[in-house]
């Protein structure tokens, strides 16, 4: 299926890609970029596990990956997939392997079942002459229950050998490349000669996704471009160890954005390191606001607020865009699932006179609120239509009341079974 047609203008076609199916989702084939994380419980807990999938699903995350690196880890996954069936949840699972998976797997087939997906590094399979052995078993495991793999390698564990062999080539060229251009070849051909050898074992070309993360957003960037042009499996984008709170954000969106600008990526995930005690699902709100503002999926209805600047003087504006923001977010689960299209309702929170009825009049419903030495009155804007004038204290309820009448009139009520 080429979805090309479907996006909005100013972005080019997607790359075109083989289907994987992960359990019930589509990856790559033209299908939309699907939102990936990661648990960072201990698998063998399978209740913290299975809260933790729970709230990354329920927040948005379409697959959810998870390691599997202990005998106990690998019994609990299909408990874990139990108790998301429990709750109603579906979402597809992933087995992230390092070392002994052909093992776990081997010795745990109920695992093996309840898993969507096998994600493998070929610089961890296993080392020296057992690398190939292990890296078969793998393949033929994940063949005979006919499970996808991500062949995913990571900089921070390059296959050593491919990585020697790589630097012995290049030595003998006559003007060798230097540590970046071997590193990143590396990182190709890592890929491309794992993928080529699995097919070579007997798993089909539609049952391979590749992926090639490191934390440079330039190597990121160079190395996706290289690994689109020279192969038809699906990509999973990421950049591996982004970072904390802002830094990680901005590092994510900035190497996700200019290959998804460019067609390239068919699953994302944006790897941030929460704060103590934080909250994991953070993860997947990042990735859908990377996909929803460069206008390539809906997920919730966003939120345009003016920065602030000196004509705004108390904190009124700020918080009616925080209580709008939020109220849109806790309603969401239950309109999704109510009101088709909800997701691209757009709402506009300004500050002052100066371009708050223009912004308001851009979106679905936006209200201009009185700045410093403006009449304390905030006119609401209705698909461009100036309809209202609210004062007084209630303006944050009122507006609200506006929104929920707003969605349950304008977009129709899905069909429920
Ligand atoms: S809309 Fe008004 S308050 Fe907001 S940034 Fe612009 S001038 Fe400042």
């Amino acid at each position: 299926m080429d979805m090309a047609a479907d996006l909005p203008d100013g972005l080019p076609a997607r790359r075109k890609t083989r289907l994987v199916r992960v359990g019930g989702v589509p990856v790559g084939g033209g299908h939309p970029v699907a939102v990936q994380s990661m648990t960072n419980t201990d698998t063998a807990d399978e209740v913290a596990t299975a809260v933790q999938v729970a709230q990354l699903a329920r927040a948005g995350s379409e697959i959810v990956r998870l390691t599997v690196n202990t005998q106990e880890a690998a019994r609990a996954v299909p408990r874990i997939r139990e108790r998301l069936l429990a709750m109603n949840l579906e979402v597809p699972l992933v087995g992230d392997f390092h070392f002994n998976g052909h093992k776990l797997l081997s010795d745990n087939p109920a695992c093996l079942e309840a898993l969507a997906k096998l994600r493998i590094n070929p610089g961890n399979v296993g080392r020296g002459a057992r690398r190939d052995d292990q890296f078969a078993q793998l393949i033929e495991l994940a063949c005979r229950f006919g499970k996808p793999l991500r062949i995913g390698v990571n900089w921070g564990s390059l296959d050593p050998a491919l990585l020697a062999r790589l630097m012995d080539e290049n030595a003998r060229r006559p003007q060798p490349g230097d540590a970046t251009q071997i590193m990143r070849e590396a990182m190709v051909a890592s890929a491309l000669e794992s993928a080529a050898k699995a097919e070579e074992l007997g798993l089909p070309g539609d049952a391979i996704v590749l992926s090639c993360k490191v934390s440079g957003v330039q190597d990121l960037i160079a190395i996706y471009r290289e690994l689109a042009a020279r192969c038809d499996y699906p990509l999973h984008l990421g950049l591996t160890e982004a970072g904390m709170g802002s830094k990680g954000i901005v590092a994510s969106t900035a190497a996700l954005s200019v290959l998804l600008q460019e067609g390239i990526g068919d699953t994302i995930r944006v790897s941030l390191t929460p704060e103590p005690g934080g909250d994991r699902t953070q993860e997947v709100v990042v990735a859908q606001e990377i996909l929803q503002t460069m206008g390539l999926r809906a997920f919730t209805p966003l939120v345009a607020a003016c920065p602030g600047c000196g004509r705004t003087s108390s904190t009124v504006f700020q918080e009616l865009a925080q209580e709008i923001q939020s109220h849109v977010r806790a309603r969401m689960p239950e309109w999704r699932l109510q009101h088709e299209g909800v997701e691209n309702m757009t709402l506009a929170v300004m500050g002052c006179v100066v371009n708050g009825p223009g912004e308001s009049k851009h979106a679905n419903i936006g209200i201009s609120l009185p700045g410093t030495g403006e009449t304390p009155v905030a006119p609401v804007y209705v698909d461009g239509e100036k309809t209202i004038t609210l004062k007084g204290d209630d303006i944050a309820r009122e507006f609200k009341a506006i929104v929920d009448d707003y969605v349950a009139r304008k977009y129709p009520r899905r069909e429920t079974r």
